[in-house]
């Protein structure tokens, strides 16, 4: 059996796990601090776990906007990130050069994607969106199973849809004000509400507001991915499980009967929480060093890295 590590490089903290795809044996968590540091720690981590051999592949599952098209000049780098520090940050050679093994590298929402769709809540759902919602809001995209690339990666938490009638909360995304992220995140609630929003009770009307912003973004996936499931995950979704209901409910309303199938029964058996809970990102970082495995495997003389 291969040997396989996992880095999920997340915003707050880094997880490193040692296993195989559906299989976590061994895991690690670290602060996300200066890149150097953390990626040097979750290298460090990584080749303590070599007593016999090496690891033979590793995936990583990274927060972004990070460039995944293995193509590209800058493939592993990141982009635009409001982390402090982490900007041009070569995340993807400087883990391939440390372990020398074959590396592949995707966005953490299109990991956790994979993995809910091989072994959770997305099982026989070859075209699928992962979503969370927490500190940020991101969408990791399959469409027949493989990760969207496309020129970037989707950025799905940064879209602008219809605002709800008299909500004049301007938003908390330092880029677009009142994009998904600005209205729904975990830090966007709290602005919205002027406290943290586990002191908001679920009866209050305010929550109508923040389902009527979710019902937009589910409503805007259903009409252009046309995902069989969507996957809902994150601090928000978890800890104010009356949300999700609600804006499903909505959901039709907004469709205006235009998918006539899509029913609030048939919506609540599409849009459904992650089966793997936290370990969604961490399996999807073995399922890529699975797949980087696979590639270097099947076309040896290709490059070692496969998103
Ligand atoms: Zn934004």
């Amino acid at each position: 059996m291969h040997k396989l590590a996992g880095i999920e490089l997340g915003g707050t903290k880094t997880i490193v796990v040692l296993g195989q795809p559906g299989r976590i044996d061994e895991r690690v968590e670290l602060p996300t601090g200066e890149p150097e540091e953390t990626l040097a720690q979750a290298i460090g981590v990584i080749e303590g776990w070599r007593d016999d051999k090496p690891v033979d592949a590793v995936g990583i599952a990274s927060f972004g906007p990070i460039r995944v098209a293995r193509d590209a000049a800058d493939f592993g780098t990141m982009l635009d990130t409001p982390k402090p520090g982490w900007l041009g940050t070569d995340v993807f050679a400087t883990v391939a050069d440390a372990l020398a093994c074959p590396v592949a590298l995707d966005t953490d929402v299109n990991a956790a994607a994979l993995a809910e769709h091989r072994f959770g809540a997305g099982r026989g759902c070859a075209s699928l969106v992962y979503l969370t919602i927490g500190t940020g809001l991101g969408g990791g995209v399959l469409v027949d199973g493989e990760p969207v690339h496309g020129r970037l990666h989707p950025e799905i938490g940064h879209v602008r849809l219809r605002r709800a009638p008299g909500d004049t909360f301007a938003g908390s995304c330092a880029f677009h004000g009142d994009c998904m992220e600005g209205l729904l995140s975990g830090p966007a609630l709290a602005a919205r509400f002027g406290t943290h929003p586990s002191r908001i009770e679920p009866e209050d009307p305010r929550w109508k507001t923040v389902a009527q912003d979710l019902a937009e973004l589910l409503a805007m996936l259903v009409l252009t991915l046309s995902p069989q499931r969507i996957v809902v995950g994150g601090g928000v979704s978890h800890r104010q499980p009356q949300l999700m209901p609600a804006a499903i409910a909505r959901v039709p309303a907004l469709l205006s009967g235009y998918l006539r199938d899509c029913s609030r029964h048939t919506l609540a058996g599409m849009i459904v929480a992650p089966e793997l809970g936290d370990d969604a990102g961490p399996m999807g970082s073995l399922c890529l060093a699975a797949r980087a495995l696979e590639h270097a495997i099947t076309a040896p003389r290709a490059s070692l890295a496969f998103p």
